[in-house]
């Protein structure tokens, strides 16, 4: 596949200051697709130089100019759709269709909510004899997974831009391609050079030395809980703001008198969409006692209409998990899973092709919260299955880990789901099967993180407070 040698600084893509490569492998087959260049602290120092020097002339930039900007920074992503689905599916492994509709359409809806809420925001508000002037907060360094290369992007630039500030990105080093067309569309789009800064590179050399540089004002962070712990650590120390966007291990409860059959099949959709690897992925499904055996049948019929293999393949609904790393990593989680004593239902550990980081869609039955596989966040396509005794079991399993990020209530009624929903510990609950909304706060409870992303709220986490008083 095509790529840039160079980093995308001050509007031009320039040569890397030192030598070293990282190869970009594609999950499906194990070939290496692409190189691109490992960006070293030199190349993160000049980023965050081109950033800062843009700073001024953006942040003075009407809000409305901004949101425009962000509007055919839009129409770009979406004149190019399907060039970068098909990269997402090269480099991550998402199935073509998946990578086109979720990978690449969440993104053109977020871009579209900030080129709205950029130009109608309201930057400035009275409060009694004062006026409160929202700021940008000023450089922005951001630091992305691999989970949804574009999406991760959008959800920080976006707001940044709409808010006036600048950034650099340090994007997963297992997907730079997806990052490289994104700075490609941010060129075309004609955002003024330096606004938006790209550095690939490895997380320990360029994600520590962006996390860390003086010149960035707000670290804005989406990972694994131990590295984001981290980079809280080091912007603490530098008085720095943060944002951290962690990991999840998300409780789907089933309430008595809920659609059992729409709960569950909706429960294992969620689990397997994006082989497991989204951080809300709702992976704990808790079903009352009565109900139990019932549901654990129902998922295990669900998942086998989950078939893994080549994901440009349009029957193929589950692609493999990103690098050879994750493939040893889910594998061991479900190896735990039996040793530990919970009963495997459907798939297991065993890699179900030749060829490729697949797992096999796995459902295990008998979980007990304190076991492995029901705490530890596996990020692969694993359903672990609780059941409870009763409301109050159900709500302290629920509860009962460090994360807080998303969640699911069914109940007969709204009423009862979100009597539920309201006494749960986490930053999301879809209610019976709620759909995705771009401009809900999204973000943790607990060691899920701090900060929130997307619509009005993702847009403050930006800003910085100025009053005036008269
Ligand atoms: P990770 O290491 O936390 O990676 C996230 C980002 O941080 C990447 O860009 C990474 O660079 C960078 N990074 C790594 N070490 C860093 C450091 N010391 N300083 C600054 N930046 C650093 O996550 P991962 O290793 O890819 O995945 C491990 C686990 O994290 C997964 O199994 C999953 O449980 C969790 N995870 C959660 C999410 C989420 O959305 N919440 C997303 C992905 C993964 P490199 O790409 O070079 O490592
Ligand atoms: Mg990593």
């Amino acid at each position: 596949m095509k790529a840039h040698d160079g980093m995308y600084i001050g509007g031009a893509w320039r040569p890397a200051a030192g030598r070293d490569r990282i190869e970009v492998v594609n999950p499906a087959d194990e070939q290496v697709i692409a190189e691109v260049p490992a960006g070293s602290a030199d190349d993160v120092d000049a980023a965050v130089r081109a950033a800062r020097a843009a700073l001024p002339g953006w942040a003075a930039t009407a809000p409305a100019e901004r949101a425009a900007l962000i509007g055919a920074l839009r129409d770009v992503l979406l004149a190019r759709k399907g060039e970068i689905a098909q990269t997402i599916t090269a480099e991550l492994g998402s199935p073509l269709g998946f990578s086109e509709m979720v990978q690449v359409g969440a993104p053109i809806a977020v871009a579209s909510s900030y080129a709205e809420l950029g130009a109608s925001y309201a930057f400035e508000e009275r409060l009694g004899n004062s006026t409160v002037l929202l700021e940008p907060i000023g450089v922005v360094g951001a630091i992305t997974p691999w989970n949804y290369p574009l999406h991760q992007v959008v959800a920080k630039v976006a707001p940044a831009l709409a808010a006036g500030c600048t950034l650099v990105l340090k994007p997963a080093e297992d997907t730079p391609l997806t990052a490289q067309l994104f700075a490609e569309a941010v060129h075309e789009a004609g955002i003024p050079a330096g606004v938006f800064n790209l550095v690939t590179g490895t997380g320990p050399v360029a994600g520590q030395a962006l996390a860390a540089h003086e010149g960035v004002d707000l670290v804005s962070f989406t990972g694994s809980t131990a590295v984001g712990k981290q980079i809280g650590a080091t912007a603490g120390a530098a008085v720095k703001r943060v944002a951290l966007e962690l990991g999840g291990k998300s409780a789907n409860v089933i309430l008595p008198g809920a659609d059992l059959a729409k709960a569950v099949a909706t429960g294992v959709g969620h689990v397997m969409n994006n082989t497991g690897q989204s951080c809300n992925a709702l992976t704990r499904m808790l079903v009352h006692r009565d109900q139990y055996e019932e549901a654990v049948s129902l998922a295990a019929a669900a998942v086998a209409t989950y078939p893994s293999g080549d994901p440009t393949d349009p029957a193929t609904r589950l692609g493999p998990v990103v690098n050879a790393k994750q493939h040893e990593r889910v594998r061991g989680y479900i190896a735990k899973g039996v040793e530990e004593g919970a009963r495997l239902v459907a798939g297991g550990p065993d890699a179900p092709h030749e060829r490729g980081y697949f797992v096999a869609p796995t459902v295990f039955a008998d979980v007990t919260p304190e076991m492995t596989i029901a705490q530890e966040e596996i990020f692969g396509p694993v359903l672990s299955i609780l059941p409870y005794e009763d409301e109050e079991d159900a709500l302290r399993i629920a509860n009962g880990t460090v994360y807080g990020l998303g969640g699911a209530v069914w109940a007969a009624d709204e009423e009862t789901a979100v009597a539920f929903a309201r006494r749960m510990d986490t930053g999301q609950v879809d209610i019976n099967g709620g759909r995705f909304n771009v401009l809900a706060p999204f973000g943790g409870y607990k060691q899920s993180g701090v900060g929130r992303e997307l619509g009005p709220h993702g847009l403050a986490e930006y800003l910085q407070t100025k009053s005036l008083q008269f």
